[in-house]
């Protein structure tokens, strides 16, 4: 028995928990391919989130890289994976084809992939196939960007044919069926890590369930079900099925097999009600029953018809469309502007000063991004929210201390002409492909990571050796600064500004590399988290999930991306933030006052354009670095302007000059 306990109490710890990214395909202006009156985003959303669901109930660490429709780019969805040391990376999406509609499920993993990605996508077509029984279109390889740029095993499942309105996209249509492919994703996962999946109640696609509420019906019939009446005995007409009213709602609710059923519903002091209704296929079907009173209530009834205005109401009669329906709150949307009380509960370990103010307040504050969607809709409001923290005298006060005067929005960087340019460009090593760079601070070398991440490259401008190899160990290395060691990734880590391992120039073991001063800023509980001499700061962003902080050299700023919304530059002393669009890979200079980043745009699919841009902190501007065809990627700056990037997945050099 102790055994056991000690048992569960390993599995359920955190540190042990293995961290699985769902990704969901497209969301936002991207809905994927469409067909049948079905989009891509929506059916493969719902898959995810039921995935997800059932994964947390077994006990693993999920993060959905989108938990509503919503754009969220190739480029973050891969950094945040990276990022959050995830141990699996699972992307679901619906096929699509041209002419004749093709049928059948396929998973794919990378062109070179590793044994375990290739057991996770053989694991997954299996359970694809024995849930759903289309064509075995097998498992594949290809080049895709989710299965590249991932540091951890992954896999890209294609789970039907969206144009195929005969089978496979009435499968997709259909909520049972959808939860059958969630639950095939779920034990394909189970069963990768060599577990026995447990037993999820079998969807059944011949039933439908059919709902509702008791209800004392006053003379208004099915226009008022707010006068609920709990303890009703329900029965359908004919068959075994029974169930008693809840107490408080009066809710009842019976899973079937499709047809036409009538509802008996009997209660001491009401006349027996029956009620007929026809229940479909995976369809949830309301059908309330109203009791007429015909005895006054005994004084023990007093309190019996029951009021509850928070419980479903008849208006939701039919059958209710169930994507997008499921609780699911991966990202918090405060659509209001002030910070709500709990938020800052949550904030916990704050006790920095405000700033040069002298007193702390909740600096943020109130931003709308609009996410527009293609045929001109807005799908969605989100409000964001950064919050500096504030000091531990005003802690757990509300927004009634809010002084307008201490309120920054966020701004949003104006885009101007070019004001950097990059001279002297050269190429190193032209006949290698790499997917980053990290120019050493002394500008003289450069930590190369190859493709998947898995082995990490130390070049300088003659000679390229590598350094260190293994999952992740490629991955955001971090230089110190006399520029002869370097720290790498440990599979698994998450978010620490100090990776666990580090390697002196020739492989040797050396001390982790800390900043000088010890400033430290990484991620916990979705919250940017910035300690400096000692004293520490949490920037939330509500409405997004932040990732890859970094600090600049002054401790001015920190630099961090959304999930969805792209990149931020807070300023810890002043709470401003400027909101600089779709960018990752920020990089600051040694002044401090500017910032070299990435803009990674793509299709949905595949990248479609990269250009390098420089930010100008202080003026709150961006430009363009570079442009042309070439996609220019992964920028980092050395002390002495040295810029070092990849344009093509080649090394170039040259250095930032700013006009
Ligand atoms: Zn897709």
């Amino acid at each position: 028995m102790r055994i056991a306990v000690l048992a569960l109490v390993l599995w359920s710890s955190p540190t042990l928990a293995q961290r699985i990214v769902i990704d969901a395909g497209h969301g936002g202006t991207d809905p994927g391919a469409v067909g049948c009156g079905l989009e891509e985003q929506a059916v493969v959303l719902d898959i995810a989130r039921r995935t997800a669901t059932l994964l947390r109930d077994a006990g693993f660490t999920v993060d959905l890289t989108r938990s509503d429709d919503r754009a969220v780019s190739l480029s973050a969805r891969t950094n945040f994976a990276n990022s959050r040391g995830a141990d699996r990376f699972v992307s679901i999406h619906a096929n699509s084809n041209a002419g004749t509609p093709a049928t059948g499920s396929e998973t794919f993993a990378y062109t070179t992939p590793g044994s375990t990605s290739l057991n996770l996508r053989d694991r997954i077509q299996e359970e694809m196939l024995r849930a759903w029984g289309l064509r075995d279109r097998g498992g594949k390889l290809a080049n895709f960007h989710v299965l590249r740029e991932t540091t951890m095993p992954a896999a890209l499942s294609e789970t039907a044919f969206i144009n195929n309105c005969g089978t496979d996209a009435r499968y997709l249509g259909d909520a049972t069926r959808r939860a059958q492919m969630a639950e095939a994703h779920y034990r394909a996962i189970l069963r990768h890590y060599g577990r026995t999946p447990g037993t999820v109640t079998p969807p059944t696609p011949s039933t439908g369930t059919l709902l509702g509420v008791t209800f004392e019906d006053a003379g208004r019939g099915l226009e008022d079900t707010s006068m609920r009446v709990s303890g009703a005995a329900v029965a359908l007409d004919g068959r075994s099925e029974r169930a008693t009213s809840a107490d408080g709602t009066g809710a009842w609710s019976f899973t079937v097999p499709a047809g036409s059923y009538t509802v008996v519903a009997t209660r001491d002091g009401f006349g027996e009600a029956r009620r007929t209704c026809d229940v479909a296929v995976g369809g949830e079907t309301w059908c309330s029953v109203g009791l007429v009173r015909t005895s006054p209530p005994e004084p023990e009834d007093a309190g019996a018809p029951e009021v509850d205005a928070g419980a479903p109401t008849e208006e939701d009669a039919g059958t209710v469309p169930t994507v997008g329906t499921d609780a699911g709150d991966e990202v918090e949307v405060d659509a209001g502007s002030l910070v709500p009380p709990e938020r800052v509960a949550a904030s916990g370990g704050c006790s920095a000063t405000g700033g040069a103010t002298g007193f702390g307040l909740w600096l943020f504050v109130g931003f709308l991004a609009l996410f527009r969607r293609r045929r001109l809709t807005l799908s969605a409001l989100a409000g964001l929210v950064v919050v500096g923290c504030a000091t531990e005298s005003r802690e757990g006060t509300s927004a009634a201390l809010l002084d307008e005067t201490q309120v920054t929005r966020i701004e949003l960087a104006r885009e101007v002409a070019p004001f950097a340019s990059i001279e002297g460009v050269t190429t190193l090593h032209p006949d290698r492909r790499f997917l980053a760079v990290e120019v050493a601070p002394t500008g003289d070398r450069f930590a190369l990571s190859a493709p998947g991440f898995a082995t990490l490259d130390v070049a300088d401008e003659t000679t390229i050796r590598t350094l260190a190899q293994g999952p992740a160990r490629g991955f955001a290395p971090r230089w110190r600064a006399d520029g002869r060691a370097l720290g790498v990734r440990t599979p698994g880590q998450s978010e620490s500004a100090v990776p666990h391992l580090a390697l002196d120039l020739e492989g040797g073991e050396v001390a982790p590399i800390t900043e000088p001063d010890g400033a430290l800023t990484w991620i916990a509980d979705d919250l940017v988290r910035v300690d400096v001499q000692g004293q520490r700061r949490d920037v939330s962003l509500s409405g997004d999930r932040p990732f890859d902080p970094r600090l600049s050299p002054d401790r001015r700023f920190v630099a961090f991306r959304g999930l969805s919304t792209g990149l931020y530059v807070h300023e810890l002393a002043t709470g401003r933030t400027l909101h600089l669009g779709e960018g990752g890979h920020a990089r600051f200079a040694a002044s401090s006052r500017h910032l070299v980043f990435e803009r990674i745009v793509d299709d949905g699919h595949e990248i479609t354009s990269a250009t390098l841009w420089i930010a100008d902190l202080d003026a709150g501007v961006t430009a363009p670095l570079t442009g042309g065809s070439g996609f220019d990627t992964s920028p980092s700056l050395a002390t002495n302007g040295t810029l070092a990037w990849l344009r093509d997945e080649v090394l170039h050099v040259g250095r930032l000059h700013l006009r």
